[in-house]
């Protein structure tokens, strides 16, 4: 049993910056959750206060049920990885993995058990006599996690341990990491900027901005569901794309308009903004992910479309992104592969209207997400 309560906490650092506010949290027990925002949020800060090396300014820490804010770090079972992996240069693979253990005078037959399981979970046996100046990226990272794991930790804290890889590699280490949290079963909170590496690990992803929480939810609901137009931008690339458009009520419900664009929306959405009190003339936020974009080839039918010229195609592969200008904003597509555009050209956007988010102007909200 390993749950990790975080209620109300709050980091004042003493020159008066308060970098985490009313914090909120219950990690259960073998659960993987991601601290994710953009850098300065005060990701790093809550994992250091859970890991102890950081103060708790106010609220309260506890790891399964026992209340731990004044508990030394070494008191609270919890092993870090960090994005510099911290690895002793002199010592050997097997000695570095082997020191922690050392340290809290564990038996020689333990030590070389919990080694030897170690590096079979992380692929190092090959490795173990080598330093880590001999060793690649990737292998020094699993080698600071192999430090880790050895601990038996009862939670696993991760602060961006993969930053320092190249994309590829980082790949690699994500489906590792994944594969490690299964067999291991321990709880793993981890941080990262990374939205993809967010989406990718997470059961559970807290998107904080400014020091507060913005939503906790599955990767599934973060990307279906943002709670605002902040939780809407950081997750998916390129970004949602936003327009602001006024609102015209018909008999068959509502359309949005903005110049060279006329978008009747679902009876859902109608009655939803409705209820919600916007009326003829009042403004909204419409929000549309590239992918659910595509290209109007029809050239007739004008309704649920934007009008623009493609300012840059990116052949990607498996997919295709254009940047199409209207008006004064520019617009990002995904298009399936074997579509190609040719820069500088006209272009008409069908939206995937059962796909587009609404948010209140005033503040960012998600309307359709909101219970209220
Ligand atoms: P993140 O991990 O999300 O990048 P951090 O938790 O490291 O962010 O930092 C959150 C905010 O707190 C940042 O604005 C940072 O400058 C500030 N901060 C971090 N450490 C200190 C400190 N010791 N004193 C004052 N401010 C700090």
């Amino acid at each position: 049993m390993s749950e990790v309560c975080l209620t109300h906490i709050n980091k004042t650092y003493p020159n008066g910056y308060e970098a985490v506010k009313d914090f909120n949290l219950d990690i259960k027990d073998e659960e993987f959750v991601i601290f994710v925002g953009p850098s300065g949020c005060g990701k790093s800060t809550t994992l250091r206060m859970i890991a102890g090396l950081e103060d708790i300014s106010d609220g309260e820490l506890t790891i399964d049920g026992k209340r731990m804010n004044e508990a030394e770090p070494k008191d609270r079972n919890i092993a870090m990885v960090f994005q510099n992996y911290a690895l002793y240069p002199h010592m050997t693979v097997r000695q570095n993995m082997e020191y922690p253990l050392k340290i809290a005078k564990l038996p020689k037959e333990e030590i070389n058990k919990r080694v030897t399981e170690a590096s079979n979970i992380l692929g190092l046996n090959m490795l173990l006599d080598r330093k880590p100046a001999a060793l690649s990226g990737g292998q020094r990272q699993r080698v600071a996690m192999g430090r880790a794991i050895v601990r038996n930790p009862k939670v696993l804290l991760m602060d961006e341990p993969l930053s320092n890889l190249d994309a590829k590699l980082r790949g690699q280490m994500r489906v590792e990491i994944t594969r490690l949290h299964k067999r291991l079963k321990s709880t793993i909170v981890y941080v990262t900027h990374d939205q993809t590496e967010a989406m990718t690990l997470g059961d559970r992803i807290v998107v904080m901005s400014d020091g507060e929480i913005q939503q906790i939810d599955t990767p599934e609901n973060l990307y279906s569901h943002p709670a605002n137009k902040f939780v809407a931008g950081f997750i998916g690339a390129p970004q949602m794309n936003f327009m602001d458009m006024s609102i015209e009520e018909t008999e068959n419900g509502i359309l949005l308009k903005k110049e060279g664009a006329r978008l009747a929306l679902n009876t859902e959405q109608s009655r939803k903004l409705k209820e919600r009190g916007f009326r003829q003339g009042s403004h909204i936020t419409l929000g549309v992910r590239p992918e659910n974009l595509s290209i109007d080839q029809s050239g007739s039918d004008q309704k649920n479309s934007l009008e623009g010229t493609i300012d840059v195609f990116e052949m990607l592969g498996a997919s295709s992104n254009i940047y199409v200008s209207c008006g004064d904003q520019q617009i990002a597509a995904i298009l399936p592969a074997g579509v190609f555009c040719k820069e500088g050209t006209p272009v008409r956007l069908q939206f995937d209207l059962d796909y587009v988010h609404l948010f209140d102007p005033d503040t960012d909200r998600n309307i359709m997400a909101d219970q209220a």
